[in-house]
């Protein structure tokens, strides 16, 4: 099989690269083993966690941090691939919006996260006034969101210590044949009833009865999403004429439909631009002659190689099985790529839980193209990018998807200039 390119890695890196190099007319496969980060991820773009406007920072922060990939994109890059993604997201009903400045997602324990881009159904601390009652509601027995908890500690964020935080549960009958097995209680479970029946009349119904119990008028609602794999913001808009409250959503513990819609909404894009995704497509290793990348080998069968101009590694972390811890240190299994990291394993991880982790920070080396680095030498038609890459860390820098939509683009880049 033969493609202009070929994409290791189906996460939101992989696609921000297929998308370019679809949308130019590129043959592209994507090959993905499995899920990605989106699955588990709030379906927030983080940036970079800055006061003030995160795209003025870049200049200084690259300046700062020379290694880091973003200084491998450049800061008009680095925003270009974000308004490409989002145009990718609106032209599949997921509209992903920013302010001047980092907004507050409200975490599923009720703290604030800083991030840049959020779809408009996420439950956000916004830079008007809090409202002066809230309601936060969640299915009876549902076991990844609880009210309470999120309740008592969105009372102590800045902003609402002057809100009445009222908690509730939502009496759904059809509900009921989860509660034999909490296993199947999960917000994809809720979500796929709520696909296959019409519970909003129910819901509304049920939203209705705790803000009338409220003592006070209460028009302003959030639920845990799990209200539909698809297109929420008509179900939404729906519950919001019946019960005249605001609604909105906050991420679920994994799996997260949130980010899970933003995984759909892209590879059903990608799709639409001709690219090929493939799931459950293990690679398992690579021809190499010389410098050159000729193939591809995957688990499906040893015999055929996918074949193609050029490739992109956007294989992931640990989490995703793109990069491996073993006894005598880190390695990249498709490549044997070079890899940042430390032999002195007791030196990975920091004490803390919130520390700076060094293993974060480990990864693929590339070089000023992000073509990946093998013994010291680029492979001349092999770029990285995402969260497999090195020097850089996403939970204490704030830049997870922002590092991976940037490369990912960026990279894309590259082969369409070298076509030129
Ligand atoms: C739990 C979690 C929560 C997060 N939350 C946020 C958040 O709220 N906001 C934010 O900005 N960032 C968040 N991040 C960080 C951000 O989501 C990731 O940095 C980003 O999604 C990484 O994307 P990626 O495409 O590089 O890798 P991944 O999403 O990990 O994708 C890697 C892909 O490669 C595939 N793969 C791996 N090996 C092979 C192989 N051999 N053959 C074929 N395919 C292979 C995997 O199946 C997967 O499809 C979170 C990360 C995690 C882990």
């Amino acid at each position: 099989m033969t493609f202009d390119c070929i994409i290791i890695g189906g996460g939101v890196a992989g696609l921000s690269a297929g998308l370019r190099l679809a949308e130019a007319g590129r043959k592209t496969l994507i090959m993905a083993s499995g899920q990605s980060a989106l699955h588990f991820s709030s379906g927030s773009v983080d940036l970079l966690d800055v006061p003030g406007d995160p795209r003025a920072a870049l200049p200084a922060f690259i300046g700062a941090h020379p290694d880091h990939p973003y200084a491998k994109v450049g800061a008009d890059h680095i925003i270009a691939s974000l308004q490409a993604l989002q145009a990718h997201c609106a032209a599949e009903g997921l509209i992903l919006q920013h302010g001047e400045r980092n907004h507050q997602r409200i975490t599923p324990i009720g703290t604030l996260k800083a991030t840049w881009l959020s779809p408009d159904s996420c439950a956000i601390a916004g830079e008007a006034a809090q409202p002066d009652t809230l309601l936060l509601a969640t299915p009876e027995g549902f076991r990844d969101f609880h009210p309470a908890l999120a309740a008592a500690n969105l009372a102590r964020q800045p902003g609402f210590t002057h809100c009445r935080i009222l908690t509730g549960e939502l009496r759904l009958p059809q509900l009921a044949e989860f509660s034999r097995n909490p296993h199947e209680f999960r917000s994809a479970d809720i979500a796929r009833l709520c696909d296959r029946h019409d519970l909003l009349a129910d819901l509304a119904a049920e939203i209705s009865r705790l803000t009338h119990q409220a003592q006070g008028p209460c028009r302003h609602v959030i639920l845990p999403a799990c209200l539909t794999l698809g297109r929420v913001d008509e179900r939404l808009h729906e519950l919001e004429k019946r019960t005249g409250c605001t609604i909105r959503e906050v991420a679920t513990m994994p799996p997260s439909l949130i980010g899970m819609r933003m995984q759909e909404a892209l590879r059903r894009r990608f799709v639409a631009l001709g690219g090929t995704f493939l799931t459950s497509e293990r690679v398992l290793g690579a021809r190499c002659i010389g410098d050159r990348v000729q193939g591809l080998y995957s688990q499906n069968g040893e015999d055929l190689l996918f074949e193609a101009e050029h490739f992109i590694l956007a294989s992931g972390s640990f989490f995703s099985r793109g990069l491996e811890s073993r006894l005598r240190g880190i390695r990249e299994p498709i490549f044997g790529a070079d890899v940042h990291g430390s032999s002195e394993r007791d030196r990975w991880a920091d004490q803390r839980l919130f520390g700076r982790h060094p293993f974060l920070g480990f990864g693929v080396k590339t070089d000023e193209r992000l073509r990946v680095l093998r013994e010291g030498l680029p492979l001349a038609n092999l770029y990285g990018a995402g969260s497999v890459l090195a020097h850089y860390d996403p939970v204490q820098e704030g830049s997870g998807s922002g590092v991976a939509i940037a490369t990912g683009w960026q990279a894309a880049g590259h082969i369409l200039s070298e076509a030129l």
